[in-house]
């Protein structure tokens, strides 16, 4: 468990840095990311301890304690009767601290005034930038994760869309696919999977129902997978039947957003100039303001991570991030084609996990 050990010591070093005695990691994408234990506690306390002088410790319910206990040397647990308050104090004891970093995002502010109730003249810091940029940057075996949970994805994609039927539902489409997944080695979805038809794929966030796919409209897919933890997010919109001159103008506009923002991408540039290289050119077709959403989003352990790709994100595009390029063009009415990739930034440039094909040609696709 090395990986982790030294992603503990990495992130101390910074705490160290900012005057930070302390840090609470809560989220369990990130305890995992520390520890190399994942557990999702549900209301349970699942709390990780890192400690300025370099001591680390984790205090989680007692039915997790054995296996926490694999992950990291120092363990505390608590019966759901008495709660995890000793174990909190018993640290505070051990240690002192006033600047306490904490994800303020994730923890609640039941939990803050518990802590507060501990330490009266606690000050909480914010380390979620800090722990947010560290994930951000990939190393090679997340890397070979992501690979492969982007793999499994196109092959769903393909397998999936090989089975669409005449009559057959959105829904009935979408439990294909998860199940499609699951046989090719990925227990469970990045999120629920979203096939949307004809005139509601213009809704970016729209829930697949009981209506049959529709012919001579769009058939969005927008769906991923986890392998070992990592996440995948695809997003395909096929043209079922021929389609009209209009559903291919879109979708050329689309896919040429999607290219133009993927060819930039290298270190050095700025997510913010991928975002606009995306913009410009389905805002120079008119359709700028049916693009109604970010270019991406980081993906890693979250399906949202670290970066968020937009037009006023002038971090600096660096080797080792994984993000999506998704842009779209939401037609009230008409229909909606979003093609979404995932990249990851190399040295020179950039290598597209996603690989599933996205020309017009082999968008088309007809019911039996
Ligand atoms: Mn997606
Ligand atoms: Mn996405």
């Amino acid at each position: 468990m090395e990986v982790f050990s030294q992603r503990r010591t990495k992130f101390i070093a910074r705490l160290k840095d900012k005057q930070i005695e302390a840090a609470l990691i809560m989220n369990p994408s990130s305890i995992y990311y520390l520890t190399g234990l994942f557990s999702n506690p549900h209301e349970r306390f699942l709390g990780l301890f890192l400690f300025s002088d370099g001591d680390s410790a984790m205090i989680v319910p007692a039915l997790e304690h054995d296996v926490a206990a694999t992950y990291l040397d120092r363990i505390s647990s608590y019966s759901d009767s008495e709660g995890p308050v000793a174990a909190i104090q018993q640290l505070f004891n051990e240690h002192k601290v006033k600047k306490l970093g904490v994800e303020k995002e994730f923890i609640s502010l039941e939990r803050a005034e518990l802590l507060k109730e501990i330490i009266p003249d606690i000050v909480f810091h914010s380390i979620s930038e800090e722990l947010h940029r560290m994930r951000s940057i990939k190393d090679h075996q997340e890397i070979e994760y992501l690979r492969h949970a982007a793999q499994i994805v196109d092959e769903v994609v393909r397998e999936g869309i090989s089975r669409v039927r005449r009559g057959m539902t959105e829904r009935e489409l979408a439990n294909e696919l998860e199940w499609i997944a699951k046989k090719l080695g990925s227990p469970s979805m990045s999120f629920a999977t979203t096939v949307l038809s004809g005139a509601k794929s213009a809704a970016p966030h729209g829930k697949p129902d009981d209506a049959p796919i529709l012919e001579n409209e769009y058939l969005l897919l927008d769906l991923g997978v986890i392998y070992k933890g990592y996440c995948s997010d695809i997003t395909r919109t096929f043209m079922v039947g021929e389609g009209t001159k209009k559903h291919q103008e879109i979708y050329e506009l689309v896919l040429t957003a999607n290219q133009r923002a993927i060819e930039n991408t290298r270190p050095g540039v700025t997510l913010a100039q991928l975002d606009l290289t995306a913009r410009q050119v389905i805002s120079q077709s008119g359709y700028g303001s049916y693009f109604t959403h970010r270019l991406g989003h980081g993906l890693g352990l979250e399906i949202h991570e670290y970066p968020s790709v937009h037009s006023e994100n002038h971090d600096d595009v660096q080797t080792g991030l994984v993000f999506t390029i998704e842009p779209g063009i939401y037609l009230p009415g008409f229909g909606g084609v979003r093609i979404e990739d995932d990249v990851l930034v190399t040295a020179d440039g950039v290598e597209v996990l996603t690989q599933y094909p996205k020309d017009w040609s082999s968008s088309i696709i007809f019911l039996e």
